[in-house]
C-alpha cells in the first residue's frame, strides 16, 4: 500500500474520534500483548536469526519491557487521560480551570536495530496509549525481526490505526516527506540531524532517543568486586551494542590494577570465550560494524579479550588499559564489546575531560562515598543514569528515559512518555452569571488602581 494512502486512512480513523476513548485504547494494548504472547515463539527465532539473541536475553531486555509497559498502560490510562483541574485566581472569577491531555494525531516511530522490538514496540505501544494512531517504522538491519513485527502487527491490525512500514533509508526518507503530527526517532546522532531537519519542514514536533559515549566512574572506595560484576554485566550484555551501555571506564588509578583483575575474572565467570555465541553472548550485528569495531583495538593496550572472527561476526569481550582521551577509541561512541579504561588521580580533571565532550546519554558512578558522587552528579550533564549499578535504570518507567545535548530530545517510558505523545490542552472556564466589567473600555483611572490591586 502506498504511504501516502495509508496516512490519509490514519487521519481519517484519527479523525473519527475512536482513539480517544479510553476502553479502545485499553482493548487494543490487551489485544497488543495477546499477539505479542502467542507469537513469541517467532519473536525469538527472529532475533536468534538476526544476531544470536538468547530467549533470556531477548525476554530480558524486550519482551519483559513491552509486556510491562503495556500493563503500566492499561493501569494508569485513565487517570492519566482525565482532566487536570488548576487553580484560577480572582482575576476571572467566577470561572474554572483546568487541562485536557489530548492525543497529537498520526505518529510515525522510526526504530534502530540493536534492540528491535523494545525499540520500535514501546514508543507505538505508548502512542497507543495516549490515543494516537501509530505507523512504525523498524531498522531494517535486523531483516528477521523487521519483518516479524511487520507480519504480527499488519495481519492484526487495521491499517488506519497501527500499521509497520518495512525499510531503509529510502523509504523512511519517503515517510519523511509527509507530515505527521508526531516524530518518535531512536538512532544514531547523523541520522537524528535528519530527521530533525525533515520535521522542521512541516513543525513537527520530535522526540529523539540518540546516543553518545556514556562515562562510567570507578571510584577508590567502591566494591571492586560487585562493580566489575554489575560493569561487566551492562557492557557485554548485547554484546556491547547498547545505547547506555558504559561506553568507557575512569578508575582512580590507586585500584586500577585490583579493578581490571576483577573485570577479567567476572568475564571469565560468565562467558565461555571463543566459542560462546548464542547462549549468553551475541555476535555483532554485521561485518561493516564487525570492521569498524576491529579498527578500534589497539593490539598494544589489550589487557584481555580481543578474540575476534570475522566468519562468525564474533568480537569476545575486550578490555583495553593505558587508553587516553585522544586515543581513536575515545572519539565515538564504541557500540560494541570493547571497554577502555582510563586511570585518574585527580577527579576534578577526570570530570573537565568528561565536561568537554558531548552530554552523554547515560553516566555511571561506583562509590561508597555520598559527598562525591552528589559532587558528580551536580557536576556532570546526561541524560540519566545509576549510583553503583549500570543500565538498570532503564527498567524503572517512573524515571523518564531520555538524553540531553547531543544525546537527545524529549523522553519517554510510563507517563513521561504518556506526555510526550500528548497535547495539554488548557482550558479557561466560565459562566455568565458574574462580569467584573473592569476590564472593558471605557477605561479610566479608578478602574486600573483597582486593576493594579488585584494584580499586584
Ligand atoms: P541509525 O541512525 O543508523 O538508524 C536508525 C533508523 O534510522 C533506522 O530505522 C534506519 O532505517 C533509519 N535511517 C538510517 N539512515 C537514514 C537516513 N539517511 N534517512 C532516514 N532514515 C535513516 O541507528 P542504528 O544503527 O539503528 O542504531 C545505533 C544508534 O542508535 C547508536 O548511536 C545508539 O546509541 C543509538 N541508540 C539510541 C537509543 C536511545 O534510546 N537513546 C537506543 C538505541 C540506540
Amino acid at each position: 500500500m502506498e504511504i501516502r494512502d495509508i496516512l490519509k486512512q490514519q487521519q481519517d480513523f484519527f479523525n473519527s474520534n475512536k482513539t480517544k476513548d479510553v476502553s479502545f485504547r485499553i482493548t487494543q494494548l490487551k489485544k497488543f500483548k495477546s499477539i505479542l504472547k502467542e507469537n513469541e515463539s517467532l519473536l525469538y527465532k527472529a532475533i536468534y536469526e538476526d544476531f544470536g539473541k538468547s530467549e533470556f536475553e531477548t525476554y530480558v531486555s524486550e519482551l519483559s519491557l513491552l509486556y510491562h509497559e503495556i500493563n503500566n498502560f492499561i493501569k494508569n490510562i485513565k487517570k492519566w487521560s482525565k482532566r487536570k483541574k488548576v487553580s484560577t485566581g480572582l482575576v476571572n472569577f467566577p470561572a474554572r480551570s483546568y487541562i485536557i491531555p489530548e492525543p497529537l494525531g498520526v505518529t510515525l516511530v522510526i526504530g534502530a536495530w540493536n534492540y528491535p522490538y523494545q525499540l520500535s514496540l514501546v514508543p507505538a505501544i505508548t502512542s497507543i496509549a495516549a490515543g494516537n494512531t501509530v505507523i512504525v517504522k523498524p531498522s531494517e538491519l535486523p531483516a528477521k525481526t523487521s519483518e516479524v513485527m511487520a507480519k504480527i502487527i499488519n495481519e492484526n491490525f487495521p491499517s488506519n490505526f497501527f500499521y509497520v512500514v518495512e525499510g531503509g533509508a529510502k523509504e523512511t526518507t519517503e515517510l519523511l516527506e509527509h507530515r505527521f503530527d508526531k516524530i518518535f526517532f531512536t538512532g544514531s546522532i547523523p541520522v537524528g540531524r535528519i530527521i530533525y531537519q525533515a520535521a522542521a519542514k512541516h513543525l513537527t514536533p520530535v522526540t529523539l532517543e540518540l546516543g553518545g559515549k556514556s562515562p562510567t566512574f570507578v571510584l577508590a572506595d567502591t566494591d571492586i568486586k560487585m562493580t566489575a560484576k554489575r560493569i561487566v554485566w551492562a557492557k557485554f550484555l548485547n554484546a556491547g551494542q547498547t545505547c547506555i551501555a558504559p561506553d568507557y571506564i575512569l578508575v582512580d588509578q590507586s585500584i586500577e590494577e585490583k579493578f581490571l583483575t576483577a573485570l577479567k575474572t567476572e568475564i571469565e565467570a560468565s562467558y565461555k570465550i571463543k566459542e560462546d555465541i548464542g547462549e549468553n553472548y551475541l555476535r555483532i550485528i554485521n561485518t561493516s560494524n564487525f570492521d569498524r569495531l576491529s579498527k578500534l583495538i589497539d593490539h598494544d593496550n589489550v589487557y584481555f579479550g580481543a578474540y575476534l572472527n570475522r566468519d562468525k561476526i564474533f568480537i569476545s569481550p575486550t578490555i583495553l588499559q593505558n587508553v587516553s582521551f585522544e586515543d581513536e577509541i575515545m572519539k565515538d561512541e564504541i557500540f560494541g564489546p570493547i571497554l577502555p579504561v582510563i586511570a585518574f588521580n585527580n577527579l576534578d580533571e577526570a570530570i573537565k575531560r568528561v565536561k568537554e565532550r558531548p552530554k552523554p546519554l547515560s553516566c555511571y558512578i561506583y562509590s561508597k562515598n555520598r559527598k562525591k558522587i552528589d559532587k558528580l552528579l551536580n557536576e556532570l550533564s546526561f541524560g540519566g543514569g545509576a549510583i553503583n549499578d549500570s543500565v538498570m535504570h532503564l527498567s524503572n518507567s517512573k524515571l523518564p528515559f531520555g538524553g540531553v545535548g547531543l544525546s537527545g530530545i524529549g523522553n519517554y517510558h510510563g507517563k513521561a512518555g504518556f506526555d510526550t505523545f500528548s497535547h495539554y490542552k488548557s482550558i479557561l472556564d466560565k459562566p455568565f452569571w458574574f462580569e467584573a466589567n473592569l476590564k472593558y473600555a471605557p477605561y479610566s483611572k479608578k478602574k486600573l488602581t483597582l486593576i493594579k490591586w488585584l494584580l499586584e
